[in-house]
């Protein structure tokens, strides 16, 4: 890496995002702002079964940061770090919530550290009102036809209804 590379701070958003709610784009827009380039990606090969395909997730994330010059979206599999040295990316955002994502988080982010020394995990909080937000109570307030606008921006919104629609005709 050369001089000036080396000074670009490049950070990786990495998680399931399925779907990506308003907890999400609020850290992400907050990432944003502290480095120089955010790269969300979606991993592949996580042992949860997606309710959306990771494409699928790809483009919904793509409509949403249509206005953060500095956000790339993409998907990967393996190991994060492997993903981050590829990408140049020195650190590795990731949201908490609830005192119940601590423990799983530092887990994480411990782990990954011991892979890599040179790759930092930094944690952002939401604002409070996203702060109880997920994806999976998006997922079963949907499944139950009930109003997720609250949860998830309005293409998400739109999609998801049209996608459960479809499902049960
Ligand atoms: P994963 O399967 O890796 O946990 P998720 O898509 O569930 O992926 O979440 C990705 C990251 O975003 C995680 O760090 C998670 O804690 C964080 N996150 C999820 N929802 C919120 C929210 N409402 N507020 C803040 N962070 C969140």
């Amino acid at each position: 890496m050369d001089k000036k590379s080396e000074n670009i701070k490049i950070a990786i958003y990495p998680g399931s995002f399925d779907p990506i709610t308003l907890g999400h784009l609020d850290v992400l827009s907050d990432g944003a702002k502290m480095f120089d380039r955010v790269i969300i990606a979606v991993l592949k090969n996580s042992s949860k079964k997606g309710f959306l395909t990771v494409e699928e997730r790809v483009q919904l994330i793509k409509e949403c940061v249509k206005d953060l010059p500095n956000v790339e979206v993409d998907s990967f599999d393996g190991l994060t770090v492997e993903y981050a040295k590829k990408k140049n990316a020195t650190i590795l955002l990731r949201g908490l919530r609830a005192v119940s994502d601590f423990e799983y988080e530092m887990q994480l982010s411990q782990t990954n550290r011991a892979l890599s020394e040179d790759i930092k995990t930094v944690f952002l909080m939401t604002k409070p009102e996203y702060n109880f937000i997920s994806s999976s109570t998006v997922k079963e307030i949907l499944m139950h036809n009930g109003d997720i606008s609250k949860f998830v921006s309005p293409e998400v919104n739109d999609y998801l209804i049209n996608k459960v629609k479809n499902v049960n005709n």
